[in-house]
């Protein structure tokens, strides 16, 4: 039988952040979610915060302990893009990204790192992207911030593993929410040529994968990126 744990997931209002709290949410746990508007699924207690702002963390934070005790998973998913060729790209599309994505990561494993080390128990979880790793043409900001969840899951392993806190990426491939949404349909067609199981995933897919790396069965892995990519990612 899984343990029951106070679950944290950054943006879990829409998209892939809601699909990871409802996950949780269904395998027992207890769940709130950070959001900057709308609320996170039934059963999930839901905060404001917004990542750039780590006084709001903060807050999110001792609003989740006081009402569900301190957080022992805590799930960093909240990530925008902006979206242009380098030439195009201005320094505020790279900064903003780097501070949502990446900053915005760090700020809350800060936070989630407390609780932890003093509970000598922790699972935190990055939710990256296969671009960080494989490269996006267009995407130089968004993937530059993908890959340095990668650099930080594996320092944030040597740091805090002795303490019994694990911290893992999950890298999804092409998932069906807002941001894909986005996409053209032209461009959706020719992504989905390129992966090798021939569509995208549904959210359900990438936090059936965070809950397990989060879970018991998985207390022994740490600093690996899980690709939920449909194979797109292949090496990289
Ligand atoms: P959505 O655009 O559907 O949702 C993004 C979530 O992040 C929303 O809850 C949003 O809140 C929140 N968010 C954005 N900025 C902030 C902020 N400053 N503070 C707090 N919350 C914020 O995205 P997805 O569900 O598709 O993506 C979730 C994660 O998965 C992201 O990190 C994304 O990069 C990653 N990912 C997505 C892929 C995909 O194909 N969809 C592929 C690979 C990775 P609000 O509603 O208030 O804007």
């Amino acid at each position: 039988m899984t343990t029951s744990r106070t679950v944290l997931v950054t943006g879990g209002n829409r998209g892939i952040g809601f699909a990871i709290a409802s996950e949780f949410l269904a395998q027992g746990h207890r769940v709130a979610v950070t959001a900057r508007s709308g609320e996170g699924p039934e059963g999930s207690l839901t905060v404001r915060a917004d990542v750039t702002d780590a006084a709001s963390i903060d807050q999110a934070f001792a609003d989740v302990e006081a009402a569900l005790g301190p957080v022992e998973v805590v799930v960093a998913n909240a990530g925008i893009t902006r979206d242009t060729l380098l030439l195009r790209m201005s320094e505020d599309e790279f900064t903003s990204v780097i501070d949502t994505n990446l900053t915005g990561a760090f700020r809350v494993v800060k936070r989630a790192s407390k609780g932890m080390l003093k509970a000598r128990f922790g699972r935190i979880v990055l939710i990256s992207s296969v671009v960080g790793l494989y490269g996006s043409a267009g995407q130089v900001n968004y993937s530059a911030s993908k890959a340095g969840l990668v650099g930080m899951a594996r320092s944030l392993t040597r740091e805090l593993g002795a303490r019994n806190i694990t911290t893992n990426v999950v890298a999804p491939g092409f998932i069906e929410t807002d941001m894909t949404d986005q996409l053209p349909e032209a461009q959706q067609a020719d992504y989905k040529k390129s992966i090798p199981l021939g569509r995208f995933a549904s959210p359900g897919e990438v936090a059936k994968a965070v809950a397990w790396v989060a879970g018991d069965d998985a207390g022994y892995i740490s600093g690996a990126v899980i690709p939920v990519d449909g194979g797109l990612g292949m090496g990289h």
